[in-house]
This record gives structure tokens, C-alpha cells and sequence, in this order.
């Protein structure tokens, strides 16, 4: 399957590291031109070297989505370098299984905004912002496509302690549909990946109690076992898995697929 990818320019949002790495690095493997933006620009940079050893084009960018002036300037610069911008990938965001338990409270004990406007803004907010700061470049060459990466708790019930997360997830998916209703007539074609746990180095990391006290280890091992566990293909998914999903919603091969959402759990949770 030719997903006619090369010299696209791609923009991936929070690619310096997880499932944001795997998109970038998989986009490259296909022959498209990258930005990658991060709060994270070291790590950006570095990836952005991987991504160039695959002989594409590519620029890391320090951009907060939550910001709207940093991402107009990753905009700006990637029509600068590039003249074109055809797929957004908003990926930036908060992992909420991540075994922290002081994360992971009640909506019952959150405090006004001061305790969940930083995850709606980040996620719901911070994919509003990218699309906005987007959308100008594609609009006018009339085609473009648009890859939210939301998660099984925007679609179904999360666990405790993950209501903001799940509305912002559930916020996205919602967006994306009708965003997709509104840009069809475009040619822009926009559609979310719902990946279930998925296995980064971050996650490897806390499991193993490498940058964490023994106690957060053990809660997040445990939540990570019985997620598996009620997961029929009994594992939990590798950041490659959901980057092929999402390059494959963002590339010529899915043009007839809009206002979806494709869940990539290993059967957790079946939509
Ligand atoms: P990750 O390893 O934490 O990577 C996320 C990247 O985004 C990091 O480089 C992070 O930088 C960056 N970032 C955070 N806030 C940002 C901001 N405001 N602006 C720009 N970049 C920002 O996360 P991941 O596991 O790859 O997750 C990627 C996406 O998949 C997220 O939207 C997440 O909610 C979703 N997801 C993940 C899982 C999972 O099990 N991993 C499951 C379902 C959905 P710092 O590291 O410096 O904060």
C-alpha cells in the first residue's frame, strides 16, 4: 500500500518522546517532511536527527500547545521551511495511568480550576489551539488531514481520578466529529486514534521504579496488570502500533474515512 506520504509535511505535536517518537519516526520511514513540537526541545532535537536518517526533512520546535503565540510560530516556521502543511498530529498530553497516585484524584476533592484546567488545557484546549493555528495553510490548499490522539477514557468510563482526562478525551472526539463535518467540503479530512495503555519508555520507567519511590512502582504495576488483564490480546500495545494507526488516518490511504475514531487497545474496549 502506497500511503503517498512522501514530501508531505507533517506537524506532531509532543514528539519528543513516547507514542509522539513512533509517530514521527514511523512518518519518516514513509518519506514525509516533520516538525516536531515540544516543550521538550532537546529531546526534540534528538529525534529530529533520528527522523533525518531516513533521509526527510525535519525541524524541532519549542511549542507549548497551550499557548497560542508558540504555536503560531511553529506554524510559521514550518511554511517558512516547507511551503506546506498537510497533516497535524495533536498528540501532545498528560498519560493519566501513570501510577502516581497523588494524580489520581476524585473529582469529589479537586479544587475549582487551579486543579483541572491544566489537563483540560493541555488536552482539549491545546488540540483547539494547534487545529486553529493549522487550518489557514490547509484550507487554502484545499485538503489536509488531521489526527487527534484521544484515548479509550474519552470513549467509555475511565478509571477513578480520571475525569478531566476523560473530558478532555471526550471533548476531542466530540470536536474532531464535527470539525469533520465542517471541513469535508474542504478536502480536510480529521479523525482520532484511541489508543488503550500503551507501552512507552516512561511508562517502562515507572513500573520499574526507576525515577519513582517502590510505593508509586507497585500502585502502577498493579494498574498496569489488571488493565492487561481484561485486554483480550493480553498485553498492552507498543507506541509503533498506535503510529501506525495514526499515519495510516493522516496518509491517502484512509481518504474516505472522516469523524472516525479508530481505538488501538488490543480488544479492552470494543466501539
Ligand atoms: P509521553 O511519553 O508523556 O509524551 C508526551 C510528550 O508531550 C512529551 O514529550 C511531553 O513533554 C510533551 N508535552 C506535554 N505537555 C506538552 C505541551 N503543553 N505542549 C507540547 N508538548 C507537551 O506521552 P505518551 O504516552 O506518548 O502519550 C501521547 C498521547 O497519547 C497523549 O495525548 C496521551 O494522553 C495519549 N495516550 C497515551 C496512552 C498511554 O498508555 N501511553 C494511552 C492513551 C492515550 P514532557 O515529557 O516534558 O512533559
Amino acid at each position: 500500500m502506497d500511503l503517498k506520504l512522501r514530501g508531505k509535511t507533517a506537524v506532531i505535536t509532543g514528539g519528543a518522546r513516547g507514542i509522539g517518537k513512533a509517530i514521527v519516526l514511523t512518518f519518516a520511514s514513509e518519506g514525509a517532511n516533520l516538525v516536531i513540537g515540544d516543550i521538550d526541545l532537546h529531546e526534540a532535537q534528538l529525534v529530529a536527527d533520528m527522523a533525518r536518517a531516513a533521509d526527510v526533512r525535519a525541524l524541532a520546535i519549542r511549542a507549548d500547545v497551550t499557548r497560542p503565540k508558540e504555536v503560531k510560530k511553529m506554524v510559521g516556521e514550518t511554511m517558512d521551511q516547507f511551503g506546506r502543511l498537510d497533516i497535524l498530529i495533536n498528540n501532545a498530553g498528560i498519560v493519566y495511568v501513570n501510577g502516581e497516585p497523588t494524580t489520581r484524584r476524585l473529582f469529589q476533592d479537586l479544587k475549582e480550576d487551579e486543579d483541572y484546567s491544566p489537563e483540560l488545557n493541555i488536552i482539549l484546549h491545546g488540540t483547539i489551539i494547534c487545529t486553529r493555528a493549522a487550518l489557514p495553510s490547509m484550507l487554502k490548499a484545499k485538503s489536509g488531514s488531521i489526527v487527534n490522539i484521544v484515548s479509550e477514557a474519552g470513549l467509555t468510563a475511565g478509571l477513578p481520578g480520571s475525569t478531566m482526562y476523560s473530558a478532555g478525551k471526550g471533548g476531542v472526539v466530540a470536536f474532531s466529529r464535527t470539525l469533520a463535518n465542517e471541513l469535508a467540503p474542504s478536502g480536510i479530512r480529521v479523525n482520532c486514534v484511541a489508543p488503550g495503555l500503551t507501552k512507552t519508555t516512561r511508562m517502562e520507567r515507572l513500573e520499574s521504579s526507576a525515577d519513582k519511590d517502590a510505593k508509586t512502582a507497585a500502585y502502577a504495576k498493579l494498574t498496569y496488570d489488571q488493565v492487561v488483564a481484561r485486554t483480550p490480546l493480553g498485553r498492552m500495545g507498543t507506541p509503533w502500533e498506535i503510529a501506525n494507526a495514526a499515519v495510516f488516518l493522516a496518509s491517502d490511504a484512509s481518504s474516505f474515512t472522516t469523524g472516525q475514531t479508530l481505538v488501538v487497545s488490543g480488544g479492552s474496549f470494543m466501539y
